[in-house]
């Protein structure tokens, strides 16, 4: 099988705030590879309110995991749809070693053991990440992510890309991200590791601007640099 018809899962992993679903969304343009976000798919739950969405809500309004078996068979119903075949851009799943190694089950059993798994860690100091935390807008239609500051929408309020109304998420709260980037730190950051033992793991500098962030990116996704 040639280089390019191998499925390619590019996972970003990064704390809350590192830059991991903006930077997915120009990832999806650029390689024309669905993005598959956990935070999405629960949130999609939430407003169609099913049964998993229920149960998913105590622990997203708190800043905590959702636990794994959930997630992994939510995330694994995403990757078995046809758009994902060639490969996805995962964003916020993993985010623990369990999910990690489901992940690797899941892919061998959708690809029949084809396939290109690249972690790519993008590095921001926690004392950006609160900052950017703070001003985050989403898209309530289409997701899409912008801050206030750092990547503002054209006009205040509107999202860019499909015109549909930005709001600030419900655990966008102080309380919320010192709790997740704490989470973080105790249960994906190990993940880092994990990778790196592996010689997986990609490190990219998220502090530069979104566009700057974006062609490392596809620098290191295009070149296949390593650690
Ligand atoms: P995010 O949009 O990625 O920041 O995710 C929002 C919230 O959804 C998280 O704070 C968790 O409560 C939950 N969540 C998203 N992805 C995962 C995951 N891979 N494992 C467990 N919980 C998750």
């Amino acid at each position: 099988m040639s280089a390019s018809s191998v499925a390619r899962y590019i996972v970003l992993l990064g704390a809350p705030g590192a830059g991991k679903g903006t930077q997915a969304e120009l990832l999806e343009q650029a390689l024309k590879l669905p993005h598959v976000a956990s935070g999405d798919l629960f949130r999609e739950h939430l407003k169609n309110e099913t049964e998993l969405g229920r149960l998913a809500r105590s622990y997203i309004e708190k800043g905590e995991l959702v636990p794994d078996d959930v997630t992994i068979a939510m995330v694994r119903e995403r990757l078995s749809q046809p758009d994902c075949a060639k490969g996805a851009i995962l964003d916020g799943f993993p985010r623990t070693i369990p999910q990690a190694q489901a992940l690797e089950d899941m892919l061998a059993d959708l690809t029949g053991g084809t396939y290109e798994l690249i972690p790519i860690y993008i590095e921001v100091p926690q004392d950006v990440l609160l900052a950017r935390l703070g001003g985050r807008w989403t898209c309530r239609n289409c997701q899409a992510v912008y801050h206030e500051l750092f990547n503002p929408p054209q006009v205040p309020g509107v999202c860019d890309e499909c015109g549909g109304e930005l709001y600030q998420r419900p655990d966008d709260t102080p309380e919320t991200h010192r709790r997740r980037i704490e989470v973080y730190m105790e249960q994906t950051a190990p993940l880092i590791d994990y990778y790196r033992e592996q010689g997986l793991l990609v490190t990219v500098d998220g502090r530069p601007s979104v566009q700057e962030v974006r062609t490392a990116l596809l620098a290191v996704i295009r070149g296949g640099e390593h650690d």
